[in-house]
């Protein structure tokens, strides 16, 4: 079917396009160039006078898998009251709250005009869960990373000095758990933790308990693997220390220890804390040093994990952090080993910014981040869901980004003591539409190396927002007009259309066949499943599509596609 939009005002930052009136041409979930010769439409839908993006891609959110059943499962009293998509004819009845089930996973996002999501911590012996968790979420493309950072064989082969041993074990892995990329959490840290049980600061060249490996040898050894491999998006890191103040210092040494290669630094905020640790009073922001040294460092890219007022879940890979919160708040937690690979944990939180002054300065921190950083193109969106918020709050953000005043205000009802300890007063800066859709949309796709997403030229996946233009920008990023995936009407005025099931996207680096006995040896020796039943077949993989590892090894991370074409928007 040959799909017209007609006249919409087009913001495709990919293209260069901000704001201009434009027709986009659909056909076989694709975009396409405007027929020649006076070709009629199958369908037209008429869209001028409203504003028109790419889908939205959340690129580090935790939706699939254990921790987010674990989630469901011990907060029953959360399912009811928050917003849940109205009943249609296609829809099945799905829970709420911060952890939504799967499907409803899949409507919300739709409903707020979202279209890809990246699930950011899958160890590869859960990978399998996670794909069918992922086969029951509609309305998205989706994908996930998987945790490398205190796995043992890669801390074995990295003492050991056998680069091309890991660089097959990363590949295998990836191929085996039909994974994203290489995802770091408290590198060694939660190994260290799991031993000692520790609940220091985690020094970067403190060696990890019976591996003799630093973390700063692990984040440089497996950022360098990840560009050997050309994977599409680099390293993904968490870094060690979360959620402590005077963390910053451990950000840009991890930040150092790149050496020059690709790295992503997830839900920065909660990575650029000031003060004392042992001393909460002395909490405060350095967000603006770490601003300084990530815009002098093009091969390093960032997402926000902005917090959102209310109560929501902790859940990570960084289990040793979920013991801390748990021996801060006494709420209930549920804590799991992963084997030799990884740990999580998952803890309910309340964020009050209004009573807590820490909590006032998270919530600024996240802002100075969206407004500090000149390139917007290093840096996107994300609430880390669901634990700083949930993703269908992304909205509440969007609004404070683009009006001083509504941050203003807020402020006026937070702490005292905010001010001298944040910069957040001070800027003055309010985002465009333009800029919004370049965090939301086309900087994701970027700096995941997706070509055919987060953009509107020829060939780019047909995953297209219709938005009615609004003042108040929260309203009118809550519930677009219509929401297209794959060139299928999905979602409108926030009622879901049509249940579309989108593609799991991950990678096949590959590897040579004399590096898997050394694998399978250590393998059979170590894990409670055997070996054969570990990877996940393609059939297990719902609409499996393979991204291409091409990425250049030792450019910047968010070298620009060059295969675009405005012509066809
Ligand atoms: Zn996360």
């Amino acid at each position: 079917m040959l799909f017209k939009l007609s006249g919409g005002t087009v913001y495709d930052p990919e293209n260069g396009i901000d704001g201009q009136v434009r027709d986009v041409w659909m056909q076989g979930g694709k975009v396409v160039a405007e027929p020649t010769g006076g070709v009629r439409p199958d369908r037209e839908l008429d869209v001028r006078g409203y504003v028109v993006m790419p889908g939205g891609i959340d690129m580090h959110c935790h939706i699939a898998g254990p921790k987010v059943n674990a989630g469901r499962k011990m907060t029953p009293e959360m399912k009811r009251f928050d917003p849940i998509c109205r009943r249609t004819d296609v829809t099945r009845s799905g829970t709420a709250g911060p952890v939504p089930s799967t499907f409803t996973t899949g409507y919300m996002y739709s409903q707020m005009g979202y279209t890809t999501a990246f699930d950011a911590a899958i160890p590869g012996l859960l990978a399998r869960h996670a794909h069918e968790e992922f086969a029951d979420t509609p309305q998205l493309d989706k994908g996930f990373f998987v945790l490398f950072g205190n796995n043992h064989y890669v801390m074995d082969r990295i003492r050991e000095g056998e680069h091309e041993q890991l660089d097959a074990y990363c590949s295998w892995m990836l191929e085996s758990a039909k994974g994203y990329t290489v995802k770091i959490v408290n590198p060694g840290g939660v190994e260290s933790w799991k031993q000692i049980s520790r609940m220091s600061m985690q020094q970067l060249d403190e060696p990890v308990p019976s591996f003799g490996v630093t973390p700063r040898a692990i984040v440089r050894e497996l950022a360098a693997a990840s560009d050997r491999l050309k994977l599409p998006h680099s390293v993904h890191i968490h870094c060690n220390n979360l959620g402590i103040p005077g963390n910053w210092e451990t950000t840009q040494h991890t930040m150092e220890s790149l050496e020059g290669h690709r790295g992503h630094f997830a839900h920065v905020q909660f990575h650029s804390y000031d003060g004392d640790p042992n001393d909460p009073r002395s909490f405060r922001s350095a967000t603006s040093r770490l601003v300084d040294y990530v815009s002098a460092h093009p091969e390093i890219t960032v997402d926000v994990g902005h917090v959102n007022p209310g109560q929501t879940l902790s859940m990570t890979g960084d289990a040793p952090f979920s013991q801390h919160l748990f021996r801060l708040t006494g709420n209930k937690w549920f804590t799991a080993d992963c084997e030799q690979e990884s740990s999580c944990g998952v803890i309910p939180i309340e964020y009050r910014p209004e009573k807590s002054l820490i909590h006032a300065v998270q919530w600024a921190i996240a802002l100075e981040w969206y407004l500090l950083m000149d390139d917007p193109w290093r840096c996107a969106m994300t609430s880390d869901h669901p634990n700083g918020g949930a993703f269908y709050r992304y909205p509440e953000i969007i609004a404070l980004l683009m009006d001083r005043e509504l941050r203003r205000d807020t402020m006026a009802r937070l702490p005292h003591g905010l001010a001298e300890r944040t910069d957040l007063a001070d800027i003055d800066r309010e985002y465009t539409l333009f800029e919004i859709a370049v965090i939301t949309r086309a900087s994701p796709a970027r700096i995941l190396g997706m070509k055919h997403k987060g953009h509107l030229g020829v060939g780019a996946d047909a995953d297209v927002t219709i938005y009615t233009p609004n003042t108040d920008r929260r309203l009118m990023f809550e519930r677009p007009r219509w929401v297209i995936k794959g060139g299928t009407i999905a979602a409108e005025d926030g009622d879901i259309r049509e249940e579309v099931f989108g593609e799991t996207l991950f990678v096949e680096p590959g590897y040579e066949d004399e590096a898997l006995p050394g694998i399978k040896d250590w393998f059979e020796d170590h894990y409670t499943i055997r070996f054969r039943n570990y990877g996940v077949d393609e059939h297990e993989v719902a609409q499996p599509r393979v991204v291409p590892c091409d990425s250049p090894q030792d450019g910047p991370a968010v070298a620009s596609h060059d295969d675009g074409d405005a012509s066809g928007a």
